[in-house]
């Protein structure tokens, strides 16, 4: 689903990512952990074309996200098929970014019936649907500011997959959280994953690193340093960098 190849990106003199390579498989879940500035969300924000990679190249479902390759040479893609690609792609902040003046249902079924052009009844049904799978039945009628954080994010990831997307990006999706909140979140996502949902999330919760993913890549300074199945990593860290990192968080 996933294919980068020596994908950079650079900020101006900033060298964010320097090369990152790595595969997904379809139904694979990938965690990546890293400290704080190593690139993560960039790297995040690449695949869905919130940014454009500098060089290397970036594959989702076998199609170079962002540009088109013509006799070898790379062309920006038409702002209407970069479009194409993000829709079949979701993606969850740490700070939910619902609609604060709309409801749950509506946050819901705002980009099905403005970008699929689906009309309004089947987008409601299928709107109840997610909201029943993320266990917010009830809440389709409050408004956000009436929900705790955890519900918050159940209502965002509900949202993105109203889209039907074949891929699913999370950012950090419970830092924002209260402790207590973090599990029922975890719980969705767990439960997404084993749906067979490709998934990449960028996450400090090892725990659910070490059971829900199949991959565990761990980032710094804008290189994968350690990439293995995660309790290989986690139980034996091979890099000073990696160990370092693992030993903060214990
Ligand atoms: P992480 O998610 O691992 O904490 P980020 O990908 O957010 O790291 O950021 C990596 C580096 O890129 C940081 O030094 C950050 O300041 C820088 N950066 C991110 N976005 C921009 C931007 N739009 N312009 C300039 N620098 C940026
Ligand atoms: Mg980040």
């Amino acid at each position: 689903m996933i294919v980068a190849d020596r994908v950079c990106k650079n900020f101006g003199a900033l060298q964010v990512l320097k090369g990152v390579s790595l595969e997904v498989g379809r139904g694979e879940v990938l965690c990546v952990i890293g400290p704080s500035g190593s690139g993560k969300s960039t790297f995040l924000r690449c695949i869905n074309h919130l940014e454009q990679v500098n060089a290397g190249r970036l594959y989702v479902d076998g199609e170079l996200v962002g540009y088109q390759e013509k006799n070898g040479k790379l062309y920006e893609l038409h702002p209407r098929e970069a479009a194409r690609q993000r829709r079949e792609i979701g993606m969850v902040f740490q700070h939910f970014n619902l609609f604060p003046h709309r409801t749950v249902l509506e946050n819901v079924i705002e980009a099905p019936t403005q970008v699929k052009k689906l009309r309004k009844a089947e987008a409601v049904t299928r709107a109840q649907e997610l909201l029943d799978r993320v266990g917010l039945a009830e809440k389709a009628n409050a408004y956000p500011a009436q929900l705790s954080g955890g519900q918050q994010q159940r209502v965002a990831i509900a949202r993105a997959l109203a889209m039907d997307p074949k891929l699913m990006l999370f950012d950090e999706p419970t830092s924002a959280l209260d402790p207590e909140l973090v599990g029922e979140v975890l719980a969705v996502m767990r439960e997404l994953a084993q749906s067979g949902m490709t998934m990449v999330v960028v996450t400090h919760e090892m725990g659910f690193a070490r059971e829900v993913a199949d991959k565990l890549v761990f980032m710094d300074a804008g290189v994968i340093v350690e990439a293995g199945a995660p309790r290989d990593l986690l139980a034996n860290p091979k890099h000073e960098r990696t160990q370092a990192f693992l030993s903060r968080l214990l």
